[in-house]
C-alpha cells in the first residue's frame, strides 16, 4: 500500500481542464481592484479574504439558482477591455502556475455588453489576455494552451448570435459554444438553431445539462441536440443501477453515453455547493470512473468553490484513493475530449502528459 497522494504532489502534475467559468474564476484583490476604478460600490466586502470568504460561503447554498447569485458581482466587474484583459491573464497565470498544460475556458459575452462593448470587442479583449498570459506562461517555463468557448444564457434568447460569434472566431482561440445558466423550465431545445448552426459549420459544443435537473435534461442535450459533450451530467446516475454481486446495470440513456465515450465535465466541489450530491465521498465520480465512463475533473468556478484543478485532485483522491494511474487516466481523458484539432491533442498527451506522468509514476 504506497501513501496516498498529497496536495503538493498533484500540483506538480500535468492536468488539463475542460469546464472552467472565466467569471467564476476571477481573484478576489482583482474584482475589488477593478470596482474601486470603475466606481462599483455593491460588493459585500472591502478586503480580499473577507470577500473570498463571502464567495465561498454564499455560493454553499445547496440549489444552483442560489449557487449563481454571485456571478452579478464578477461580471459588473468584466465590462471593459481592460478589465477582460486582465481577468483573462490572470486566469491563465493561475492555472499556470497550478501545472494545467491545457484549458477550455467559458464565458458569456452577453452578460458582459453593459458598457457599450460588442460582442466582437467582448471576445478580442478575452482572447488578447490568454495571448498574453500563455507569452508570460511560457517564459515562466510553464507552458500552457488556452482556448476559449463562448456561452450564451439558457434563459435568453441570444444563443443564435453567440453561435454565430463563436464560428466568427474560429480559428483565432475560440473552440466551441456551450449554453449555461438555469436548468429548470430552460430546456436545451429552445437553443435549437443555436446548436444547428454549429453542426452546420462541423462545430464543436457542450451543453450543461444534468446538474440540478436530471435525466430528460441529457437526453436532450444529446439525442436533440447532438451535444459533443456534458457540462456536469452528473445525473446520469439515475440512470444506472446498482446490482449486488453484477457490478452495475446501465439504462439506455447511460449506455448511449458509454457507447459513444460522451465526455463527461465533472466538478465535484461545484456539485457539493450546489446540492446536486451531499458531499465528494457521495459523488457518483467514482462510480461513473469505475463503469468506464469518459470522466474528467474540472473546476467549474475557482472563485465561488474556492478550488484549483489540484484541490479537485485532491479531494477526490481522499475520497476514493486514487493513485498516480487513475490521475492520469482522467487528465487523458480530458485531453481527448477537448475541442482542438486531434493533432494538437495527441502531441500533449504524447510529449507533455505522458512524459511526465511517466516521471511521477516512477
Ligand atoms: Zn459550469
Amino acid at each position: 500500500m504506497t501513501a496516498p497522494l498529497e496536495l503538493r504532489q498533484i500540483e506538480k502534475a500535468p492536468k488539463a481542464l475542460l469546464h472552467d467559468h472565466l467569471d467564476g474564476g476571477l481573484r478576489p484583490s482583482t474584482v475589488l481592484d477593478i470596482a474601486g476604478q470603475i466606481g462599483y460600490d455593491e460588493l459585500p466586502a472591502t478586503d480580499a479574504d473577507d470577500l473570498a470568504t463571502w464567495f465561498r460561503t454564499r455560493s454553499h447554498s445547496g440549489s444552483l439558482e442560489r449557487y449563481l447569485e454571485p456571478f452579478s458581482h464578477t461580471v459588473a466587474v468584466m465590462q471593459t477591455p481592460e478589465a477582460l484583459y486582465r481577468v483573462a491573464y490572470e486566469c491563465v497565470k493561475d492555472l499556470a502556475a497550478d501545472s494545467v498544460v491545457y484549458a477550455e475556458i467559458r464565458f458569456a459575452p452577453e452578460l458582459h455588453i453593459n458598457r457599450g462593448l460588442s460582442f466582437d470587442e467582448v471576445v478580442d479583449a478575452v482572447l488578447e489576455g490568454f495571448a498574453a498570459g500563455e507569452k508570460a506562461a511560457a517564459a515562466a517555463g510553464r507552458p500552457i494552451v488556452v482556448r476559449l468557448l463562448v456561452t450564451a444564457m439558457r434563459h435568453a434568447a441570444l444563443s443564435r448570435e453567440i453561435a454565430e460569434l463563436a464560428i466568427r472566431f474560429r480559428g483565432r482561440g475560440v473552440v466551441g459554444f456551450d449554453i449555461a445558466g438555469a436548468e429548470a423550465g430552460n430546456p436545451p431545445t429552445r437553443h435549437l438553431d443555436a446548436f444547428e448552426c454549429m453542426r452546420d459549420h462541423n462545430a464543436s459544443f457542450t451543453i450543461h445539462a444534468g446538474e440540478a435537473f436530471g435525466l430528460p435534461s441529457i437526453h436532450e442535450a444529446i439525442a436533440f441536440c447532438g451535444a459533443d459533450r456534458l457540462g456536469h451530467g452528473v445525473r446520469i446516475v439515475d440512470d444506472i443501477e446498482m446490482v449486488e454481486g453484477h457490478g452495475v446495470r446501465l439504462g439506455r440513456l447511460a449506455s448511449i453515453l458509454r457507447d459513444n465515450r460522451i465526455p463527461l465535465e465533472l466538478c465535484p466541489s461545484s456539485n457539493v455547493q450546489t446540492g446536486a450530491v451531499k458531499s465528494i465521498a457521495d459523488h457518483p465520480f467514482d462510480l461513473l470512473a469505475r463503469a468506464r465512463f469518459r470522466v474528467t475533473v474540472n473546476t467549474d468556478n475557482r472563485l465561488m468553490s474556492d478550488t484549483t484543478m489540484s484541490l479537485e485532485m485532491h479531494r477526490l483522491v481522499e475520497a476514493f484513493g486514487y493513485g498516480w494511474a487513475d490521475l492520469e487516466r482522467f487528465t487523458i481523458n480530458a485531453m481527448k475530449s477537448a475541442f482542438i484539432p486531434f493533432d494538437e491533442r495527441l502531441a500533449l498527451i504524447d510529449e507533455v502528459i505522458k512524459p511526465r506522468y511517466a516521471v511521477l509514476i516512477g
